[in-house]
């Protein structure tokens, strides 16, 4: 769930690097904001990446459409729709 950000990729943040990633256990990673990376927003009806030009290594490596990419939005898509059952499941008892 968590994106990992290297020691380089924080260190060419400078000190917004504390405001975009999260020390876990002594690993950094991308701070994450209603479910989603904190950087992704909202703007003029499109999702935007609001570090794009400066995103971690792990998000160059993983091509937008891509075949890794694609497997793991359905795997996303799976897991939130397992969730939903799950929840709903529980408002039913
Ligand atoms: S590409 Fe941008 S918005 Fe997407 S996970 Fe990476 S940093 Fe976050």
């Amino acid at each position: 769930m968590y994106v990992d950000v290297t020691d380089t990729d924080a260190d060419k943040w400078g000190p917004e690097a504390k405001l975009t990633a999260k020390n876990i256990d002594g690993r950094l990673f991308l701070r994450m904001k209603n479910g989603h990376c904190a950087q992704l927003q909202h703007l003029e009806g499109d999702w935007v990446c609001g570090i794009y030009s400066q995103r971690p290594k792990a998000c160059h490596e993983l091509k937008r459409g891509s075949p890794p990419c694609l497997a793991e939005r359905e795997l996303k898509r799976l897991q939130a729709h397992k969730e939903s059952k799950r929840l709903l499941r529980l408002n039913l008892k």
